[in-house]
């Protein structure tokens, strides 16, 4: 399946597989660790799995009481144990498990979820501290309650010292009639989403700032794909292809003979110098030779008076080496000559174009010093409004109330103050309601 999907982004020639330039397990990195932002199959599977445990956990549904039914008649969900001869799909979501298990949260309400087996404490099932607790202990929380609270005799009876100060201290808003909740810790709002789970499956690399640089929404995928392709040498320029056993051939841009490499390409070479000159000497920038990857994050740390500078400094680069990249190819492979005057052009056509498509209401300088004069102007508008309490007409009063949250989900609480027409305080309250989540 991955070698499909690899197949069909490399493409093929003449039924020959194409060149495989990267591995697909690079490639499916986030942009900002050196990928480009596609998800690996796998672990889509592995985030939907985890999801299908998660709402078999939290959720009561035909299908969870099935699966309860089948296979956790007697033992508890979390300390079942992998079964090879049990279905596909129940041991697919018992692999993955372990890790859901690990996000998952209960949150006491009655106390119907298991004192033993479900995290209520944050430190994991209490169970795994304990030999005396088997997987058919359906223990409930409820019964170490009394009133509402702890059953501290009980508590001390069963727990392990070292656990039994922090479960007495841990409070409970104790709720009759309502079931206990299921909390998803790497969410705000303590509820599912599969992208939080990929998140933690996912194989990670190393963060870098011109990585992510040279990604953004307004930039179509080819465009970017050719300037992660240059940062990493894997284009099929004459200096690479000579490794498949091509003969060597000159750089088909400039108008003398170098060499056809990522470096003179895009950097120093005649030509590439000539554009880059152009562009930098407006925006301040200093161009010499420098590595690419030491270019862009010049670009990219080069100050900037405005927001709209600021994502000039950090497309336009990346216009630069796609327009280089054409210019040499059609060159080579075309008819067309190598030409400095018609790159310009091309670079200023595309960076209008995506200014237009970012700020539709501005109309953009046609020519590049003006443009750059400009853009460095542009100011964010802020509107100041203010926001100010009336009083009510007599003999009507006004309440006004509010909610807080310490944490997401953390200590709550609400308050309200109550006032006639001439702002007196009639009345004012403020209670706390334990634990919950700011919506
Ligand atoms: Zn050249």
């Amino acid at each position: 399946m991955k070698q499909a999907i690899a197949d069909f982004f490399w493409g093929w020639d003449k039924e020959k597989r194409k060149y495989h330039w990267a591995s697909w397990d690079k490639l499916s990195l986030r942009y900002d660790e050196g990928g480009i932002g596609v998800r690996k199959l796998e672990d889509i599977c592995t985030s939907l799995q985890i999801k299908q445990w998660w709402i078999f956990r939290s959720k009561q549904t035909f299908w969870g009481q099935f699966l309860r039914a089948k296979y956790c008649q007697r033992a508890h969900p979390v300390a079942k144990k992998l079964d090879t001869e049990q279905s596909l799909i129940w041991n697919f979501m018992m692999k993955n498990k372990g890790i859901a298990e690990t996000q998952i949260k209960w949150k006491i309400n009655s106390g119907n979820s298991s004192f033993w087996w479900d995290d209520w404490l944050g430190e994991g099932p209490l169970a795994s501290y304990c030999t005396h607790v088997t997987s058919l202990n359906t223990t409930k929380i409820s019964q170490f309650l009394v009133g509402g609270t702890w059953n501290e005799t009980m508590v001390r009876q069963w727990v392990p010292p070292l656990l039994v100060p922090k479960i007495l201290s841990f409070p409970i808003h104790y709720q009759e009639q309502i079931p206990d909740e299921a909390i998803w810790k790497l969410t705000v709002d303590g509820l599912f989403s599969c992208s939080s789970a990929w998140e933690i499956i996912r194989h990670k690399g190393t963060k870098s700032i011109i990585n992510k640089g040279i990604w953004h929404r307004h930039l179509p995928f080819k465009i970017s794909f050719l300037a992660w392709r240059a940062l990493r040498n894997k284009l099929p320029t004459n200096e690479k292809i000579t490794s498949f056993g091509k003969e060597a051939a000159h750089c088909s841009s400039c108008y003398r003979t170098g060499e056809d490499n990522i470096d003179h390409i895009f950097v120093s070479g005649h030509f590439a110098n000539n554009i880059w000159s152009f562009f930098s000497a407006a925006a301040g920038i200093q161009h010499d030779y420098i590595p690419i990857n030491m270019l862009l994050l010049r670009w990219r740390r080069q100050e900037h008076k405005s927001e709209v500078q600021n994502l000039l400094n950090q497309l336009l680069p990346v216009i630069i080496i796609w327009n280089l990249w054409k210019n040499r190819c059609a060159a080579k492979y075309g008819a067309k000559q190598s030409s400095t005057a018609r790159v310009k052009f091309l670079i200023f056509k595309d960076t209008t174009h995506l200014l237009n498509t970012a700020f539709p209401y501005i109309h953009w300088a046609n020519n590049w010093n003006d443009l750059y004069k400009m853009v460095e102007k542009c100011r964010q508008e802020t509107m100041v409004r203010i926001v100010k309490w009336e009083k009510p007409c007599q003999p009507l009063l006004k309440l006004n109330t509010d909610g807080s949250a310490l944490s997401n989900p953390g200590q709550i609480g609400g308050g309200g103050i109550l006032r006639d027409h001439l702002g007196r305080m009639i009345y004012a309250f403020a209670i706390p309601l334990g634990t919950g989540t700011n919506n």
